[in-house]
């Protein structure tokens, strides 16, 4: 049975995106080339962060776990979890009946069966038009006030009436010109834009769970 390099996995509810607020366990897959860098998982990559043991799970035990736990979903996240072979992964989760997401990049080609995917680019490894075009919703991280126009104007071609969430680059939360360039942006035009945030953090839910790692936000170290 294949085997994936594991960061951590925990059960939390959902704190970003069109899925707010469920019950979700998180599978946090190792390794991400993309290296932004204000990443706030830099645990899965950062050589100042990097783990002195990465564990790799078969799919079997990723599955009992997530079981166990009795989610509404699971969430595959990262580092960057589209770098991995995630049919296995993605096939045995709908064999036991749990709905699987996916957050990414978009830089690199999926591989699974995915009934939800985020799509958040970044600019230091942009994202790929195959993997664009199977968004369920976007997600950009406003760094400052002209981040959400340049990537609109990417976006734009492949938007499918999607949600296009407009989230803080959490270092910049409390930074008003980015929170009301967000705001502006979502009273000029509306739908599909939505203001986004990271609620987990505010309920420092993702830490109920011990077998959560420790957060490592990267801030602008890199
Ligand atoms: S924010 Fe995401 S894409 Fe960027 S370095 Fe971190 S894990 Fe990779």
């Amino acid at each position: 049975m294949k085997k994936l390099p594991i960061h951590e996995y925990f059960y939390t509810w959902q704190g970003e995106g069109t899925h707010t607020g469920r019950s979700a366990f998180f599978i946090r897959t190792y390794g991400c080339p993309v290296h932004c860098p204000w990443c706030d998982s830099a645990g899965t990559w950062h050589p100042d962060f990097k783990p002195d043991f990465v564990a790799r799970l078969d799919v079997d035990e990723l599955v009992a776990l997530a079981v166990a736990a009795s989610p509404a979903l699971v969430v595959v996240t990262g580092g960057e979890p589209a770098i991995h072979d995630l049919r296995d992964l993605t096939a045995a989760m709908h064999a036991v009946g749990l709905p699987v997401h996916l957050e990414t990049s978009g830089a690199f080609p999926i591989q699974g069966s995915f009934d939800w995917v985020t799509v958040s680019p970044k600019r230091w490894k942009p994202p790929l038009d195959e993997v664009l075009a199977m968004a369920s919703e976007f997600k950009v991280i406003v760094e400052n006030a002209t981040t959400i126009e340049e990537w609109w104007q990417v976006l734009k071609p492949h938007w499918r009436g999607q949600p296009v969430w407009l989230n803080p680059e959490w270092s910049q939360s409390a930074n008003r010109e980015v929170l009301n360039a967000i705001s502006d942006y979502v009273k000029l035009h509306g739908d599909p834009f939505r203001a986004g945030w990271q609620l987990h953090k505010l309920y420092n839910v993702d830490a109920l769970d011990a077998r959560s790692a420790p957060p490592v936000p990267l801030g602008g170290r890199i």
